[in-house]
């Protein structure tokens, strides 16, 4: 597949955040409570090169051993860079997450904050943690059940302390994504967690104007993945 060219993915970088900081101030937020977070699983190392030489410093990929096979070398490079790993996860993938990630927004159930506490432990590093919510309560999608999410975030808050950051979700395809960005902003205030996480190419910016503090956008940055 062609890969944009790095001034197109500047291009849409600016224009990325010029809407969102166009959103942030019509909700009466700051532009700057809000992280772009760039995802670019499926586009080469170049791609992420060319989104840094831009000046975007996080980054999302879905899959360990693709983060694993180009981040490493990217990071050493610009110590700054964040990566946050957004897929769902296998617990035998737990310390590679732990050892390579800045923040795992993928944690959603008992027995992978089982592997990641041991994997912390193991590696002596501890990523950000965001529990995942699966606010539509789709059988195929990764997250907690929507009725468990309250009691699994605070298991979670005090086995992890402040390392437990907040709440990610993914709506429905289709859907209205409203009622579930609301639902997830508003679990996270009730929790007192800090970071709301939602919204992708197709709807940042109703995430935004519903509290969200990290939006993850892929294609409109990086383009179609093929
Ligand atoms: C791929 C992906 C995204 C980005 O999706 P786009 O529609 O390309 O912006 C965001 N979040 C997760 C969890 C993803 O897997």
């Amino acid at each position: 597949m062609d890969q944009p060219a790095a001034s197109a993915i500047a291009a849409n970088l600016a224009t990325i955040r010029a809407r969102i900081a166009d959103a942030a101030a019509r909700a009466g937020r700051r532009a700057e409570d809000v992280t772009l977070v760039a995802v670019s699983k499926f586009h080469p190392a170049e791609a992420v090169e060319a989104a840094l030489a831009a000046g975007q410093l996080a980054f999302g990929e879905n899959r360990v051993q693709e983060a694993a096979a180009k981040f490493p070398s990217l990071r050493a490079a610009h110590p700054d860079l964040e990566l946050h790993v957004i897929g769902g996860l296998q617990t035998n993938k737990a310390r590679d997450a732990v050892r390579i990630a800045d923040v795992i927004e993928s944690l959603d159930r008992p027995k992978l904050a089982d592997a990641i506490a041991d994997a912390m432990a193991k590696e002596g590093r501890a990523p950000g943690l965001l529990v995942q919510v699966n606010t539509g309560d789709e059988a195929q999608k990764s997250g907690v059940a929507r009725q468990d999410a309250a009691a699994f975030a605070r298991d979670c808050m005090g086995r992890f302390g402040p390392k437990l950051r907040g709440l990610m979700c993914i709506p429905p395809a289709g859907e209205d994504p409203r009622p579930h960005f609301g639902f997830l902003a508003d679990l996270a205030a009730k929790l007192g967690l800090p970071v709301v996480s939602m919204g992708m190419s197709a709807d940042y910016l109703i995430a935004v104007e519903l509290g969200a503090t990290h939006v993850r956008v892929g294609s409109a940055i990086f383009g179609a993945r093929g």
